[in-house]
């Protein structure tokens, strides 16, 4: 949705309030795309503070696809949005506001944008996920696999001198 904040700003004390339906499909993240599952209408209000500014706030609960960070399967994750700026129409070009142009405000920039930042870091489909194995990439929490993964992994090999080291103290 594209509103025009110039229009809004005609009236200052006015709250315009709308529903605001997020068009987009997949949220796309440092190459990922991840798939918006559930986005109800962001109920937005916009508040025209003075004849150039302008308040927006709204906040919505949005479901997103998040792979297992072990054993990759999508995780749906709820993610929140919750958008609370204000925009000065006379104020210098903020490059981070790619969501405004020409001051007309792209709903749909505006909250991917914040659900960006509100991923979470780390998806687990559960606590004890037992992860994809190394060796026949199967998901081990479906099925065992015969591999021997019992190779030494240098890795591991770092993690067994810390827990030694532990003992020593
Ligand atoms: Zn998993
Ligand atoms: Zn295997």
């Amino acid at each position: 949705m594209i509103i025009s904040l110039s229009e809004v700003c005609m009236t200052p004390g006015e709250v315009k309030s709308l529903e605001c339906p997020l068009e987009l499909e997949n949220l796309k993240f440092n190459g990922n795309s991840y798939k918006i599952t559930n986005k109800p209408p962001m109920h937005l209000n916009i508040t025209a503070l003075s004849k150039t500014s302008v308040s927006i706030k709204g906040n919505a609960d949005y479901t997103i696809n998040i792979p297992c960070s072990r054993c990759l399967e999508d995780v749906a994750c709820e993610v929140n949005c919750d958008i609370d700026l204000e925009y000065d129409l006379n104020g210098s070009y903020d490059e981070e506001m790619a969501y405004i142009e020409g001051n007309s405000l792209n709903t749909d920039s505006l909250i991917a944008e914040e659900l960006m930042l509100n991923l979470p870091d780390k998806v687990l489909c559960m606590e004890d996920c037992a992860g994809l194995c190394p060796v026949c990439g199967k998901n081990l929490n479906r099925s065992k696999c015969d591999c021997d993964t019992f190779v030494p992994d240098p890795r591991m090999a770092a993690i067994q001198d810390i827990f030694k080291n532990f003992k020593e103290v």
